[in-house]
């Protein structure tokens, strides 16, 4: 079958690769024998019902997500409308903080967010840099990555972190937790990209995103050889451990 992707501002929000993250999304899917169909979605683009499976949204410094929060708060209604009609969401970092309520520079000034996220941002001081390794309680599995925000995100009373801190700062530095899962929308502030060193997450959104496609149940995904992609998250893991709790 086909499944559509939505790539919010590809132009202004891709850092880190991020854009590598479709690439995995593609690749799994062909794999088992679906195409992936990738639509940018920018300023002047709605989000129209039912068009998209998935949509996704990079990472970006401060300055580019200025330039594209004002539009994305225009389409808050629809991005809103899309998740709780079970399309499937990943956020990365700058895209996950503008998901959340707002995200306010050190300056004062403030950005606005879509809210699908029940959180909101802070810029700090200093920068939170380095490799991270989550514990994913909610999948029995572990996910790592890379790290880089002035952004501190604190989620509301009730909210689901993605992940526990093994290693890194995560959302705050303080909380131990990182992320936040609303349904079907992922938000995370692991960059490297993501998906090439945790397929099984990528796998997780694959089945969601054919969910809403089909109007059924998530389908259970038919296992790949996933030894390389296994050795990277090792890698990984293992840089993060070294760097030790949630300090520098
Ligand atoms: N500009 C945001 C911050 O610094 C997000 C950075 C990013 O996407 N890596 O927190």
């Amino acid at each position: 079958m086909k499944i559509v992707v939505g790539h919010l501002y590809p132009e202004y929000l891709n850092i880190y690769a991020d854009r590598g993250n479709i690439a995995v999304l593609a690749k799994r899917a062909l794999w088992r024998g679906h195409e992936l169909e990738v639509r940018a979605i920018s300023a002047a683009d709605s989000i129209e019902p039912g068009a998209q499976d998935l949509l996704y949204i990079g990472g970006g410094q401060d300055r580019e997500q200025a330039l594209v929060a004002h539009d994305l708060a225009r389409k808050a209604e629809q991005v809103l409308a899309a998740a709780s009609a079970g399309v499937a969401v990943l956020a990365v970092c700058g895209g996950y903080q503008l998901l959340g309520r707002f995200y306010r520079f050190r300056d004062g000034t403030e950005l606005p967010g879509v809210g699908l996220f029940p959180l909101h941002t802070i810029a700090g001081e200093r920068r939170m840099i380095g490799d991270v390794l989550l514990d994913c309680d909610w999948a029995g599995r572990t996910l790592a990555g890379f790290e880089n925000h002035a952004g501190r995100t604190y989620l509301e009373p009730g909210a689901e972190p993605l992940g526990r801190v093994v290693a890194g700062f995560g959302n705050d530095g303080q909380s131990g937790f990182e992320g936040c899962r609303v349904g079907r929308a992922v938000g995370t502030y692991l960059h490297g990209p993501l998906l090439p060193r945790n397929p099984w997450l990528a796998d997780w959104l694959l089945a969601q995103a054919i969910a809403h496609r089909t109007g059924g149940e998530p389908p259970q995904l038919e296992p790949l050889d996933d030894e390389l992609e296994r050795d990277a998250q090792a890698v990984s893991a293992r840089r993060a451990r070294e760097r030790g709790g949630r300090s520098n």
